[in-house]
């Protein structure tokens, strides 16, 4: 098991990238940074930070390595050259991406003797190192994880969801998926109270207090329709959602705001109610979220 204070390299030095750097050189971990663009490694240099002249000699120079680029694309075409120095070693690639290119990622690194651990921040670089954040790990090799977990819990939280490579992004793109929803929701209220002019400080705590309750008896409700099956409800059914839906577009258009972020729901409230969910509540639409 790695020491409290094990070394590690971070390739990327982007605003993730070196809060996370600086996570670690404040918990006591030696810490070599390499950034395409070097400038970016003064500030951690700074901060007691070995820099490295390129990537070869951050990766060289510790076993565990890791990875935070804008996306995995540019993780590929960095770590691919590299191979030969990655053999042995652990990569952890935060990198924001898909379960598909976890997977990819992967088996490229097991046909070349690395051991890979993928990632999934939910925190902002603000976030890191304090107690709001966490990050999900996944990856074939549970044992390589388990040993670096200490100096990993000097990012933020770990939280190991398995060893499928692409389920810490599966997660990850699920809870930002649930992020986006509310951001869609948020940017059109905002949207349509400004519409007369009400003042976005005065409307937003009425905004927060709703959106945070509902948020709750929405997501309960769906997961208890899920796991059960049962999806009809007493509480707020498609009908009802469908007959009232048009008085939110038709809200919008005559406030003269776009409809394009909503209309999509009229057309999946629309398709439950024919095929005969009317009665049902809110879990019923993730079913109707599957292809054909
Ligand atoms: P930034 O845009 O601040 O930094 C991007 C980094 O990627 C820079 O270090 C950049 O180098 C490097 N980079 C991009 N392309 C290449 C390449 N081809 N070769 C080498 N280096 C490259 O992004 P963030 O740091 O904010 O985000 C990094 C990752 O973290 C992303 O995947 C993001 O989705 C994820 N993330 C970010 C969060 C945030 O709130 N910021 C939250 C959760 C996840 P250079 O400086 O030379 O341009």
């Amino acid at each position: 098991m790695a020491s409290t204070t094990a070394p590690a390299s971070v390739l990327g030095l982007g605003l993730m990238g070196t809060a996370l750097a600086s996570a670690l050189i404040k918990a006591g971990h030696p810490t070599t940074v390499w950034n395409r663009t070097r400038s970016k490694t003064g500030p951690l240099v700074a901060q007691g930070a070995t820099p490295a002249d390129t990537a070869r000699e951050a990766i060289t120079a510790n076993e565990l390595v890791i990875v935070c680029l804008t996306t995995n694309d540019s993780v590929r075409s960095l770590l691919e050259p590299e191979a030969e120095a990655l053999a042995g070693r652990t990569v952890v690639n935060l990198t924001n991406g898909t379960p598909g290119q976890a997977r990819e990622l992967a088996d490229w690194a097991a046909a070349h003797g690395i051991t890979y651990i993928d990632g999934g921040i939910m925190a902002v670089p603000q976030m890191i190192a304090t107690p709001a954040a966490y990050i999900l790990y996944s990856g074939t090799d549970e044992a390589a994880f388990e040993a670096h977990r200490p100096t990993l819990a000097a990012l933020a939280d770990t939280k190991w969801v398995g060893k499928d490579p692409g389920l810490a992004a599966l997660y990850d793109l699920s809870l930002l998926t649930g992020m986006y929803g509310t951001a869609m929701g948020v940017a059109q209220a905002f949207a349509l109270i400004g519409s007369e002019g009400i003042p976005p400080l005065e409307f937003a705590p009425l905004l927060t207090e709703w959106v945070v309750a509902m948020a709750h008896g929405n997501i309960a409700g769906a997961a208890e329709g899920l796991a059960t099956g049962q999806h009809l409800t007493d509480v707020s059914n498609l009908a009802m959602n469908k007959a009232a839906f048009p008085n939110f577009t038709s809200a919008y258009e005559a406030q003269g705001l776009r409809t394009d972020l909503f209309a999509p729901l009229q057309d999946l409230l629309d398709r439950a109610v024919e095929q005969g969910h009317g009665e049902d509540g809110f879990s019923r639409l993730t079913l109707l979220l599957k292809k054909d």
